[in-house]
């Protein structure tokens, strides 16, 4: 374990972890399978790291403490949205099942198809990669969480059902104040190489978030569907 904390760059962490090929730690097995703890991590970075240097990658492990922490003051609530929805959908509008092409990686949009491959085949994505095909499948697709949530969960060698539940529910709205969405643009920048932004296999998402909003959430601006 200590060659593999070895590795990590703190400094290159905090500049560049937005980035699909970003400098992250892919340090989420190992905390998921109790290899190593929080507590290991920050005593490694207090005497191998500057304080500064360490901060972004502190903040970050501090999401894993919090949802964590909400999970366990009430775990009996783990499935069931926080709060209502703030897209002007309600949560029966959202379908409960998973539906084949997005199981299967099938969508024909070519950059959900690749990290849904991802995914299926490595069992490990970027956290950025997390976000679009969580946003995807609730906002463009308008299934609910819980389905991709527990899709997640099947697949995911870091597959942790607090951070991964409520990060789920962030992208959704039901634990933030509004839906989590991308466009084309996003994806071109954070991306780089590592997925085909391509207009033609991607044409969804090829739009200024105001279009999208228009498009993904009709109802919002009066709160609920009519
Ligand atoms: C829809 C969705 C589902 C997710 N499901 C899971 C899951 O099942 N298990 C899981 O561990 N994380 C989950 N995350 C959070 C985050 O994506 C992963 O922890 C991170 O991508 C793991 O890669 P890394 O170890 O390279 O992270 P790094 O960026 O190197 O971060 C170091 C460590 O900090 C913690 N961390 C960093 N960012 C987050 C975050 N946003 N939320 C919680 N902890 C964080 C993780 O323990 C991670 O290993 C999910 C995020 C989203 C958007």
């Amino acid at each position: 374990m200590r060659s593999r904390l070895a590795e990590i760059d703190a400094t290159r962490y905090a500049k560049t972890r937005n980035a699909l090929t970003g400098a992250v730690t892919q340090l989420s097995p190992y905390f998921r399978h109790g290899i190593l703890t929080e507590q290991d991590l920050l005593a490694y970075l207090n005497q191998a790291t500057d304080a500064d240097q360490a901060t972004r990658l502190i903040q970050q492990l501090t999401w894993r403490s919090y949802f964590h922490q909400v999970h366990a003051a009430q775990p009996e609530h783990i499935w069931q949205d926080a709060e209502p929805y703030k897209t002007g959908w309600q949560a029966h509008d959202y379908d409960p099942t998973l539906p084949d092409d997005i199981a299967q990686g099938q969508t024909g949009i070519r950059l959900i198809d690749q990290l849904i491959r991802s995914l299926l085949k490595q069992g490990y994505l970027h956290n950025r990669g997390r976000l679009y095909l969580a946003a995807y499948v609730v906002h463009w697709r308008r299934v609910a969480w819980q389905a991709g949530a527990r899709w997640f969960l099947q697949h995911l060698l870091d597959g942790d059902i607090a951070s991964n539940n409520y990060s789920w529910q962030w992208v959704a709205s039901t634990f933030s104040n509004k839906p989590y969405i991308f466009n084309l643009e996003n994806a071109r920048t954070f991306a780089g190489d590592a997925l085909d932004c391509e207009h033609a296999s991607n044409a969804c998402f090829e739009a200024t978030y105001d279009q999208l909003q228009a498009k993904l959430f009709p109802y919002q601006a009066r709160g609920t569907k009519p």
